[in-house]
């Protein structure tokens, strides 16, 4: 019988025949998921041990990275490869009576498992009354080499002759002779050809490997799903406080039937513990077999990974990981990837196998921290990072950066894991309100000419080839002339489109050797090519500008088409946020359709907040300058009366260095301290707590990592005033993100632009100001912005106020009655 064209349906060839059972239809919860997400990746039916993949899936199939996943790099191959498959269908260019992309499907047997399998074969002919089966590859490698080492280099091009081989065999068994099979390898930049004709033995054993793999992967996975089966009802906390009470039942009704969640409520409400409880609960029940939970800021991924420990039990009950970026994995003396400058990557296939995999896996904790698994690098000589990769696979949630999906060069690390279907996943997006704008980030780009010009001298020292450099020269001149600006000409902008294409499309062809660029020279590199085109990114609104420096920026303007293409495929999303803002804007700043909302409040939080607004002071940029004097005495006040610490908020550090300087020079008495720049983690939190200590005003900045990420504050704090509601500052991408939304309305513009970021940042630092029952805090809205209407309107509910100090009387009435208050509370 001869290969077929793919039908739909399960009515699939098969080894076995008649002993086959081989439904259409797999009868699991997940089948009704399949139709809510979009995806070509592996089907997995552990119930009737079968999976059902592409050969280009099963050839490339490695726990270990050695099968050459598909990746950036592997997206530039794919177009290489394209254009030359193309080139050999010229007549001519194959031998007479060839057919090309010649469909095949069948059914594998291996270790218990029916693996169903379909592809194209590249090229099919008779020779000599026997079939001969090719598949074209093109290199980066100088051809010719010898045989051997490109059978080495390539072993899932190796596997995946082998399946077509065999399941052409096993569909033509009356055939005398079994066929024959060819690689076809083309150098990509100099079209020289190089065939190999590997034996059959060297084929059905790289196969053999694939498939040991595979099977290892699936019974490991088949393992993990019965045992999420048995796992107890999931509890994040011992006991509800008052509003938590059927959140995470509501929140699991609705991921189950929408598959857009928007899920709002206040800080401390326990939001990320009752979701990762619905969530657990889902794939408890079988609706999912994976979560993703996605956080903006690294603090925030801690708190889950400390929650999901606590949930998970001893011994644990499910598998998660926290992915850490690659830079803080490496060991190597400099972050550069390259196999030429780092030895734990240099040979890596020959000693990360799946037996040094396991030995890893036995030696390592349960959730491993990074010192453990870069010491297992050490002892491996491989690097931590791939260690961190091949254990994906195996987790049941995955915890990480938004950039692990929406930053168009980072996206593979979760995408391209070995089984990892985005279809059959819930994919949670913590602190959302961060979302339109980090996605936006992702898409934007910078070219510093000074770094462009050390990018040319590195590619000119390392041999580059002439058309490269031009190339480069070439965009470098045109930068060169761009003087700083607020809005880029848009036939400026089109130039430089053209001729970063044009620099890819060089590449292409004459592939520079990255290795012998300096780190941020081949930063730089990524970046001329990402401005050429992010593969699979929809065209998106986009600001050209050029910064005082000469730097050229090219801003995302609007990145909802984005949001909207990364969430598509999943099977279900819950964004969560304490501060989404009107939700119909939030929908659609992420490009979303329907959605369903569940809005939590937190009944002990109202009147937690003693808030006033005090309209003596006016902190609009131009007349900052001359508010500072009484913002630092309000400060002072607040400290006086009553007691430290008082946090003061400010939409600026430039602006909080003002008032620092007026609290030092005219109130000595009080000790202000100002956040440091550039504190890591550990740093910020240290300089909270000696803070909270030692000085009595803290001054911070919104928008921050200390106001919208240390926790540190919650119920340590007497009072705090928000200098202004903390508009974004008015610059050339603002102003092009207003005129992108002047078609609603001159005010709807200016709201969405200005008003409703600006409230945001004030609301999630206030929120953290009270964290649990019993705190309270007194809280100064200083700015007469913040009396108007559309401004009090976005301010979270338990904020809310009608006490307004227009003097100075006013505002000392209020402090009196506040700090006697407080006292009586303190009593
Ligand atoms: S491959 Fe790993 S160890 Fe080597 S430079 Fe990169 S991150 Fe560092």
């Amino acid at each position: 019988m001869a290969p077929r064209l793919p039908q739909a349906g399960g009515d699939w060839p098969c080894e076995r025949g008649d002993r086959c059972n081989n439904p259409a239809a797999p009868p699991s919860p997940l089948a009704a998921l399949a139709s809510r997400g979009q995806t070509g990746a592996m089907e997995f039916f552990p119930e009737q041990a079968r999976a059902r993949l592409s050969i280009g899936e099963l050839a490339s199939f490695s726990l270990t990275g050695t099968g050459g996943r598909p990746g950036t790099a592997g997206l530039w191959r794919t177009r290489l490869g394209q254009q030359w498959h193309e080139a050999l269908r010229e007549p001519g260019a194959a031998p007479a009576g060839t057919r090309f992309e010649v469909a095949v499907e069948g059914s594998l047997h291996w270790k218990d498992w029916q693996i169903d399998l379909q592809g194209r074969i590249d090229q099919l002919r008779d020779e000599e009354g026997r079939t001969c089966i090719r598949e074209v590859k093109t290199t980066l490698d100088a051809l010719p080499v010898p045989d051997e080492d490109l059978m080495a280099a390539h072993p899932g091009y190796l596997a995946q002759l082998g399946a077509y081989l065999r399941l052409w065999r096993n569909a033509h068994p009356e055939s005398a002779a079994p066929p024959a099979g060819e690689l076809h390898f083309i150098d990509a930049s100099s079209g020289i050809s190089q065939i190999l004709r590997p034996d059959p033995e060297t084929t059905a054993a790289a196969l053999d490997a694939r498939l040991d793999e595979l099977v290892a992967f699936l019974d490991a996975r088949g393992a993990a799903l019965a045992r999420l089966r048995e796992l107890p009802p999931p509890a994040a906390f011992p006991s509800l406080r008052p509003g938590q009470q059927g959140v995470a039942d509501r929140l699991l009704a609705a991921i189950e039937s929408h598959r857009t969640v928007l899920f709002q409520a206040p800080t401390g409400f326990g939001k990320t513990g009752l979701v990762l409880e619905a969530a657990l609960e889902s794939l408890r029940r079988g609706l999912f077999r994976r979560i993703v939970y996605l956080t903006g800021k690294s603090t925030g991924q801690l708190e889950v990974a400390r929650q999901l420990a606590a949930l998970a039990g001893d011994p644990p009950g499910f598998r998660f990981r926290q992915i850490r970026n690659k830079g803080e994995h490496c060991i190597n003396h400099e972050f550069h990837c390259f196999p030429e400058v780092c030895r734990f990557l240099d040979g890596i296939e020959q000693r990360w196998t799946p037996a040094a995999f396991r030995s890893v896996l036995n030696q390592v904790s349960f959730n491993p921290s990074l010192e453990e698994v870069r010491e297992a690098g050490r002892r491996e000589t491989v690097c931590p990072y791939e260690i961190t990769r091949s254990s994906l696979p195996f987790q049941d949630l995955l915890l990480g950066d938004y950039n692990y999906l929406f930053a168009p060069g980072s996206r593979g690390v979760i995408l391209d894991t070995p089984g990892f279907d985005p279809g059959e996943t819930l994919l949670l997006i913590d602190e959302a309100h961060n979302l339109p704008g980090r996605a936006a980030e992702a898409l934007s780009c910078a070219l510093d000419p000074r770094r462009l010009n050390a990018t040319y001298h590195d590619l000119a020292a390392s041999s580059a080839h002439p058309r490269l450099l031009h190339a480069w020269e070439q965009l470098l001149r045109l930068i060169d002339t761009l003087g700083p600006t607020e809005s880029l000409a848009a036939a400026a902008e089109d130039d430089l489109a053209d001729l970063a294409a044009e620099f890819a499309r060089t590449a292409e062809n004459h592939p520079p050797e990255r290795h012998r660029l300096r780190p941020p020279a081949a930063d730089d590199l990524q970046e001329v090519l990402r401005l050429a085109k992010d593969a699979g990114v929809p065209s998106f609104p986009r600001h050209g500008w050029v910064d005082t420096n000469g730097v050229v920026r090219l801003t995302c303007l609007d990145a909802a088409d984005w949001i909207r293409e990364v969430l598509q495929p999943f099977a279900a999303t819950v964004l969560l946020s304490a501060t989404l803002g009107p939700t119909e804007r939030f929908a659609r700043a992420c490009g979303l359709g329907e959605t369903t909302s569940i809005d939590a409040s937190a009944p002990w939080k109202f009147g937690a907040y003693r808030t006033i607004i005090d309209t003596r002071a006016d902190t609009r940029y131009e007349r900052r300058r001359a508010a500072v004097p009484l913002t630092a005495a309000t400060l002072a006040r607040l400290a006086e009366s009553l007691g430290p610490p008082v946090v003061g908020f400010f939409p600026s550090y430039a602006y909080a260095g003002l008032v620092l300087e007026q609290l030092s020079s005219h109130h000595p008495l009080h000790r202000a301290v100002l956040q440091p720049r550039g504190a890591d983690l550990a740093g910020q939190a240290a300089f909270i707590e000696e803070s909270l200590v030692l000085a009595d005003i803290l001054l911070l900045v919104l928008g921050s990592s200390f106001s919208e990420a240390v926790d540190g504050l919650g119920g340590r704090v007497r009072a705090a005033l928000v200098a202004g509601p903390s508009y974004p500052e008015v610059n050339a991408i603002q102003r092009a993100r207003l005129e992108l939304r002047r078609g609603a309305g001159r005010e709807t513009a200016f709201h969405e632009t200005y008003r409703i970021p600006g409230l945001i940042k004030v609301n999630q630092a206030l929120g953290r100001m009270v964290r649990a029952p019993g705190q309270e805090v007194a809280i100064v809205l200083h700015c007469r912005r913040f009396a108007e209407e559309a401004c009090r309107s976005l301010l979270a509910p338990d904020l809310a106020t009608d006490a307004i100090a227009v003097d100075d009387a006013g505002f000392e009435a209020w402090l009196a009655a506040t700090a006697s208050a407080q006292s009586s509370i303190t009593q």
